[in-house]
C-alpha cells in the first residue's frame, strides 16, 4: 500500500479539562525546589499504530499505567527542565525552549522512544503556562520550573522500542537557588565511580543517568561535600559538577584570561546554560557584544578543551586558577570553593559575594536576559 506518515503532535487537537478544585498556592517562602505542582499537567499519548494522539490539559493528578509498564522495567524514560519567568509588567517568557525540545528529542532517538515536532510541543507549554501562570510568584527571583517528560508506557516485558509511550509536562513554582545570595559549595572529586562513559548515556538527558548518581552524591555530602566533581579515565579529566556543566577560568602568566569547558566529547551533557554561557562568552572575546566586567577581549579567550585534575591541582598551586564554577537551569551559576581530590583539599578562589570577575558578568547578563530585563531573542513570550 501507500506510505501514509501518522500524526505528529497537533496543537490545534488540544483538549483543555479545568481543574474544579484550583489547589491553594503556598506562600513563596515556604516553596522548597520541586515539591509543589501546579492545577494541570499536559499529556499527550502516542502509539506505534496511530502516531500522536490528542494533547490534553488536564488537572494534575496520578497517571494509571500497567505494573508490566516498559518504563518501570527498563527505564525507558527521559526528561527535561526548562523555567517560565514573569516580568515585571506581568508577562511571562521562557529560555530558549527550542533547546530543551532538540535536547528532548535526541535522547528519545538514544532510547527508542518516539520522535516529535518539537515546535508543536512549545505551543502546548506555553498553553500549560498560561493556564497555571498565576501560579508564578511575582517576587525577582522566582520562577515556574517546567519539567517535560517521556516515557514508555507499553505494557509487555521484553526489550525492545516501546509500541505505546507518554509525553507529559508538570509545572512547579520555584525560588531563588540561594536565598541567601551565592554560597560557594565544596565538591568531592570522584575517583571510585564514573557518570558516564565514551559510547554510553551520558550526553543524553535520561533519567538512567540520574538514579545512580545518588549513592556517589551520599557519599560525598557523608565526607563533608556539597556535590561530585564527576571525573573520567586514568588522568581524572574533569567532567561535570553534580548536574552541572563545569567552567573554570585560568590566568595565564602572559595576561591572558582563558574560560575553559570540557568539549562536547558524548560524556558531557549538553547544557543550555552552557551554550548561552559560552555564547555570551565568545561574543565578548570576539567583539561582537561586550560583556561588561569581563576581561577586555584582546586578553580572553574561550575554549572548549579536555581540561585534566593535575592541570587544575597545578594551577590552584601556582596562583592561575581563578574560578571554578557549574552552570544549569536550576542554579544558573554555582561558584565551588573548594575541591577535596585524592585526599587533599584544593582551595578555588572566590570572588565578593562568591562569584568571579568572569562567572559575575556571565551571570547578570543571563539573568538579565531570563528575567526580562535585557531584551535578547532567547527570551520567548508565553
Ligand atoms: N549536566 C547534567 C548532568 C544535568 O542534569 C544538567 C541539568 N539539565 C546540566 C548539566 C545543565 O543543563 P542545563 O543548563 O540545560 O540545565
Amino acid at each position: 500500500g501507500e506510505f501514509t506518515s501518522l500524526p505528529d503532535i497537533e496543537p490545534s487537537r488540544l483538549e483543555v479539562v479545568n481543574t474544579k478544585q484550583p489547589k491553594q498556592i503556598p506562600a513563596a517562602d515556604s516553596l522548597v525546589f520541586g515539591h509543589t505542582f501546579t492545577d494541570h499537567m499536559l499529556t499527550i499519548p502516542w502509539s506505534q499504530t496511530s502516531g500522536w494522539g490528542s494533547p490534553k490539559i488536564e488537572p494534575y493528578g496520578p497517571l494509571s499505567l500497567q505494573p508490566s509498564a516498559t518504563v518501570f522495567h527498563y527505564a525507558q524514560e527521559l526528561f527535561e527542565g526548562l523555567k517560565a519567568y514573569r516580568q515585571p509588567g506581568g508577562k511571562v517568557t521562557l529560555f530558549r525552549p527550542d533547546m530543551n525540545m532538540k535536547r528532548m528529542n535526541t535522547s528519545a532517538a538514544r532510547v527508542a522512544l518516539p520522535a516529535f515536532n518539537g515546535d508543536a510541543v512549545i505551543e502546548l507549554l506555553k498553553r500549560l503556562v498560561q493556564t497555571d501562570k498565576h501560579w508564578i510568584p511575582d517576587i525577582p527571583g522566582y520562577s515556574l520550573y517546567i519539567r517535560p517528560t517521556l516515557i514508555g508506557t507499553q505494557a509487555a516485558l521484553g526489550v525492545h522500542p516501546p509500541t505505546e509511550a507518554l509525553l507529559f509536562v508538570i509545572c512547579s513554582p520555584v525560588g531563588p537557588y540561594y536565598p541567601e545570595g551565592f554560597k560557594p559549595i565544596a565538591l568531592y572529586g570522584t575517583t571510585e565511580y564514573s557518570r558516564a562513559a565514551p559510547g554510553g548515556i551520558g550526553s543524553f538527558k535520561l533519567g538512567a543517568n540520574y538514579a545512580p548518581g545518588v549513592v556517589a552524591q551520599r557519599e560525598a555530602a557523608k565526607k563533608g561535600y556539597a556535590q561530585n566533581l564527576w571525573l573520567h579515565g586514568p588522568e581524572h579529566h574533569v567532567t561535570e559538577v553534580g548536574t552541572m556543566n563545569t567552567f573554570i577560568v585560568l590566568k595565564h602568566a602572559d595576561g591572558v584570561t582563558e574560560l575553559v569547558t570540557p568539549p562536547l566529547d558524548g560524556m558531557i551533557l549538553p547544557g543550555i546554560t552552557r551554550d548561552s554561557t559560552l555564547a555570551l562568552a565568545r561574543d565578548h572575546a570576539s567583539g561582537k557584544a561586550v560583556l561588561e566586567g569581563l576581561p577586555e577581549p584582546s586578553k580572553f579567550v574561550v575554549n572548549e578543551r579536555p581540561i585534566t585534575m593535575k592541570e587544575i591541582k597545578q594551577a590552584a598551586q601556582d596562583g592561575s586558577l581563578v574560578e571554578f564554577f557549574g552552570t544549569g537551569t536550576a542554579a544558573v551559576i554555582s561558584p565551588v570553593n573548594k575541591i577535596g581530590y585524592l585526599g587533599e583539599d584544593i582551595h578555588i578562589p572566590t570572588g565578593p559575594g562568591g562569584m568571579g570577575p568572569v562567572s559575575r558578568p556571565i551571570w547578570k547578563q543571563l539573568v538579565g536576559i531570563q528575567v526580562g530585563d535585557i531584551e535578547h531573542p532567547w527570551s520567548v513570550v508565553v
